[in-house]
């Protein structure tokens, strides 16, 4: 028997401006968007734009699609176990990207917001 595959129930949509999305980036990891981190909706896996950027993703792909497309050992979007990063494309047949940039075509990640609350913690105040 086939395995089913396990597609993972998307989030409403957001919708937010480009002034707003910007901001709250800025708020979250910093002024460098190289820093900024967003978390694949497949798999959970949280890659900065200098991930996407190590790893030679181009730039249409940034929060769009796992980086686990540029990595070899990334498991199946939907049909993959264990931990990410993983294949997932957003341009694919199940698009579960949460955010929508107004006046963008298309639908992005969401920030890695727990992530980015980890590391204000850890920072040492000045
Ligand atoms: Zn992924």
């Amino acid at each position: 028997m086939a395995k089913k595959p396990q597609i993972p129930k998307p989030e409403p949509r957001k919708s937010i401006s480009r002034e707003e999305w910007e901001a709250l980036g800025v708020s979250l990891f910093g002024k460098n968007p190289r820093q900024w981190k967003f978390k694949c909706p497949a798999c959970g896996y949280v890659a900065s734009i200098e991930d996407y950027l190590r790893v030679g993703a181009p730039e249409g792909a940034f929060a769009f699609s796992c980086v686990g497309r540029w990595m070899k050992e990334a498991r199946d979007a939907f049909t993959g176990k264990g931990e990410g990063p993983c294949n997932y494309s957003g341009g694919g047949l199940f698009s579960i990207n949460p955010v929508q940039i107004q006046g963008r075509a298309r639908p992005i990640f969401d920030f890695a917001r727990d992530d980015a609350k980890q590391e204000t913690e850890k920072k040492p105040i000045p």
